[in-house]
């Protein structure tokens, strides 16, 4: 027996990055777990192959696709909504349909497919989303997009701790620093940037992500809702 033994997780977006270390986690530690994805195949499938996982192409863009999902997934115990993108750069000069798109996959997915989640879930469930520190802070210019979609998601898990309060399901932002991901490669362009910002100057690793959502899955924080968790290396100190 371990931690998740017997229990039913979906990951939303879990086919690279945080949302991969976050599906290997929750595998190694025995539940059952499905994860969504909507580009990368090749990625899923080989994921699903290492973990047992089992992957399920559905765009985070599409509500139908959202709410469809998570309601054939349920009841599920565990839902944690990754998928996310970043359009950052002049917002003069910003496509207004790839903005639209990033509210879409960063704040209506994580919604609906909570409230979804949340209409089978039992007792104790738990529902995580993965915001960012730029929900808190956006030390540079050109992010403005971006955070207002992560600023978007502690007002929602507030919210959303008071509606499922009764039923003991807790509901929980994540919100990570730089991790090195395809999205934020360590040795990107903005990393010395952004490591100038940080206490700790290297980027933090996907599996560090996954063992603060395995945490707030897990029987140690029933008591732990409506809670912004910043795992950063001091970026927002
Ligand atoms: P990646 O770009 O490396 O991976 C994103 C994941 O989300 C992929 O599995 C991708 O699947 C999935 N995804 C994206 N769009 C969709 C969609 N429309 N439908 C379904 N799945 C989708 O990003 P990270 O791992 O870096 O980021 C994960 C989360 O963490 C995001 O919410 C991001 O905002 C947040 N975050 C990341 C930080 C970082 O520094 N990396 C810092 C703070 C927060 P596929 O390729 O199959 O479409």
């Amino acid at each position: 027996m371990t931690t998740f033994t017997g229990k039913k997780i979906l990951v939303v977006g879990g086919s690279r990055g945080i949302g991969a270390a976050i599906v290997r986690r929750f595998a190694a530690d025995g539940g059952t777990v499905a994860f969504t994805f909507a580009g990368s195949e090749r990625a899923a499938e080989a994921l699903a192959a290492e973990t047992g996982a089992r992957a399920i192409r559905s765009d985070a863009a599409d509500r139908d696709a959202v709410i469809g999902v998570v309601g054939s997934q349920g009841p599920l115990d565990v839902l944690v909504v990754n998928a996310g993108t970043l359009v950052i750069g002049n917002p003069l000069e910003h496509d207004a349909a790839a903005i639209d798109r990033m509210i879409d996959i960063n704040i209506r997915a994580p919604y609906h497919a909570a409230i979804e989640a949340a209409r089978r879930m039992p007792e104790g469930g738990r529902i995580i989303v993965i915001g960012s520190v730029n929900g808190d802070r956006m030390p540079f210019a050109g992010g403005a997009a971006y955070a207002m979609t992560k600023s978007a998601l502690q007002g929602m898990a507030r919210g959303l701790a008071r509606d499922f309060g009764e039923r003991r399901i807790t509901v929980n932002v994540i919100q990570p620093g730089p991790t090195a991901t395809d999205m934020n490669p360590e040795d990107g362009p903005m990393s010395e940037l952004m490591h100038s910002f940080m206490a700790l100057k290297r980027h933090g690793r996907p599996e560090e992500i996954a063992g603060l959502a395995a945490y707030l899955a897990g029987p140690e924080a029933a008591f732990t809702t409506g809670a912004l968790h910043t795992i950063d290396g001091g970026f927002g100190a």
